[in-house]
């Protein structure tokens, strides 16, 4: 049965790169799978006023594009939900646990949905959600009997990794591959625009550098990291 290794679940086009991208290169780089699904189209992501919402949208998709490409993502799937409109539906856990069991990744990684206070309401949901999803709906068989009879067989994923925890516990090595998610994010251009960051290279820096806080290398993305005993 076709299978990748990671599949990233991201709640807006630009998500992975800010929270991921270091990783995303060096697993890439392994010659491991990855496929990146995108649940917003991000089209409210402007201060813009003469911008529509599907130029916006459009806009975004070609920059999301643009940045897997370069960190040698294999697929891209956009759900095309609207951006800020994401609710823990039974509908979007379905589709989630869809595409879990499509792809049958080892590792899903998501945005940490118990981070307080500010945190965008799409990311606490799509990482709630797609938590669920990976446990139990994705591996019980009862859970979804429709997504059986499409050929759709229950799956048990190994890892849950978490990005913009507060609650760290695995740190990954990206001084190697920061070159590339700098560049990975700057294919975001409508949205480095609008968080109006010149310096962006030494800001993303600094913050690796404090990721990497007490390890033997320079710079790092941190995650929660859940393995799955199942
Ligand atoms: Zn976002």
């Amino acid at each position: 049965m076709f299978s990748v290794d990671v599949l990233i679940v991201m709640p807006h086009p630009d998500d992975a790169e800010f929270g991921a991208a270091g990783t995303v290169a060096h697993w890439t780089k392994e010659g491991k799978k990855v496929v990146y699904l995108v649940c917003t189209n991000g089209d409210k992501g402007t201060s813009n006023r003469s911008l529509s919402s599907e130029r916006l949208a459009a806009i975004r998709e070609r920059e999301q594009r643009a940045a897997a490409e370069l960190l040698g993502v294999e697929k891209v799937i956009f759900l095309g939900y609207p951006d800020q409109t994401l609710e823990d539906t039974p509908s979007f856990r379905k589709e989630i646990v869809r595409y879990i069991r499509r792809y049958r990744p080892k590792i899903v990684v998501t945005s940490d949905p118990y981070r307080r206070y500010i945190w965008h309401r799409d990311h606490r949901v799509t990482g709630q959600v797609t938590l669920d999803a990976v446990f139990p709906y994705a591996r019980d068989h009862l859970a979804y009997p429709d997504l059986m009879e499409e050929g759709l067989e229950p799956h048990n994923v190994e890892e849950i990794w978490f990005w913009g925890s507060e609650d760290v516990n695995h740190r990954c090595n990206i001084t190697d591959t920061f070159a590339l998610k700098l560049a990975a994010l700057r294919c975001h251009e409508s949205q480095l625009k609008e968080i109006g960051m010149p310096n962006l290279e030494e800001r993303l820096k600094s913050r690796a550098r404090e990721m990497a806080e007490g390890q033997d290398f320079e710079l790092a993305e941190a995650f929660h990291r859940e393995r799955i005993a199942w």
